[in-house]
């Protein structure tokens, strides 16, 4: 017999990333030519191996697009005292436009010291408590990178929130919260599960969207999905062979949904772009 299966489109996180970038780059280029080049500043403080992929990412995604940045690395002893200091520093540097601490720090420097020790005009991870409060009440400020980097892609498809059912699963102050808001000024109808949510699926059926930002394969299967939704998937995890997957069932639930983002390949090279879209935004702010 022959089934006609649907298959979802897939979102394709490296060519919109391409497509964005080359568009940071001739903005990035129109301002040197006023004589500002954007600049990030990247702390690494410790040896975290996925942290230094990351980092070495965020760098060259910045030599891609023509602009300046130093890659600041310290030992794990290094004092939280110090740490601050050196934000401080970069804070008052007119060549830095950006400053991103890469996170997790060693467990002896408090995180929120150093998100908060960052000029909220220098924010570009959109972490601090200035940018949070500019999101949730709708002002100007720079958005966190990953849920940016979802509603670009939303964008991308044309995709319309209003009225739309999104249901955010997870709820950090990186991507869910910061996701839900997004969606919400958008005019979708939003809902955030989390790990005590009951019944996840119940929730998941209604939803024209879905965001898995968990941690957790297979949080979403085909059976969660409602026909021509559209799924993000944030998710970074590792399957039984060792390979970088997603939340979602990609496999499974590509057959029920209307789009939906793989992993490699979706929301992770779009979290660097949007990185680059702040730092530009932040130097071209800085000139006027
Ligand atoms: P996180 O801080 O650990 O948050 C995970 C969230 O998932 C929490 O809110 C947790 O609920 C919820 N959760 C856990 N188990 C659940 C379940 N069974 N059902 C429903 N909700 C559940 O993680 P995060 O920083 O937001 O990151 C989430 C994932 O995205 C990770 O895999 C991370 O590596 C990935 N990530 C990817 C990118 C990228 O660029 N692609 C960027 C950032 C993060 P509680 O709040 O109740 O604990």
């Amino acid at each position: 017999m022959i089934t006609n299966t649907p298959t979802a489109h897939i979102i394709d996180g490296i060519a919109l990333s391409q497509k964005l970038r080359t568009d940071i780059t001739a903005r990035a280029s129109a301002l040197k030519a006023r004589g500002i080049t954007p600049g990030l500043a990247v702390i690494l403080v410790g040896e975290n191996p996925a942290s230094q992929v990351y980092v070495r990412n965020k760098v060259k995604g910045c030599q891609d697009c023509g602009f300046h940045s130093v890659l600041e690395k310290f030992d794990a002893t290094m004092a939280e005292a110090e740490l601050l200091a050196r934000i401080e520093a970069l804070n008052n540097d007119p060549a830095i436009h950006g400053i991103l601490v890469q996170l997790p720090v060693p467990k002896h420097i408090d995180a929120n010291k150093v998100i908060e020790a960052i000029s909220p005009l220098k924010d570009v991870d959109g972490f601090h408590i200035a940018s949070a409060g500019a999101l949730m009440t709708g002002m100007p400020g720079f958005w966190p990178c990953t849920p940016y980097g979802c509603m670009k892609m939303l964008e991308s498809i044309g995709y319309d929130l209003k009225g739309k059912h999104a249901v955010v699963i997870g709820r950090s102050n990186i991507v869910g919260k910061p996701m839900a808001l997004m969606l919400l000024q958008k005019n979708a109808t939003v809902t955030i599960c989390h790990s005590a949510t009951k019944d996840l699926k119940a929730f998941t059926l209604q939803a024209d969207v879905i965001v898995a930002a968990v941690g957790k394969r297979d949080v979403v299967t085909a059976d969660m999905v409602k026909p021509g939704a559209v799924v993000l998937d944030v998710g970074m995890n590792r399957n039984d062979e060792g390979k970088l997957c997603g939340d979602v069932d990609f496999e499974g639930v590509r057959q029920v949904a209307g789009y939906i983002t793989p992993v490699p390949g979706g929301v992770g090279p779009m979290t660097i772009t949007m990185l680059l879209m702040n730092t530009l935004e932040a130097a071209e702010r800085a000139a006027i």
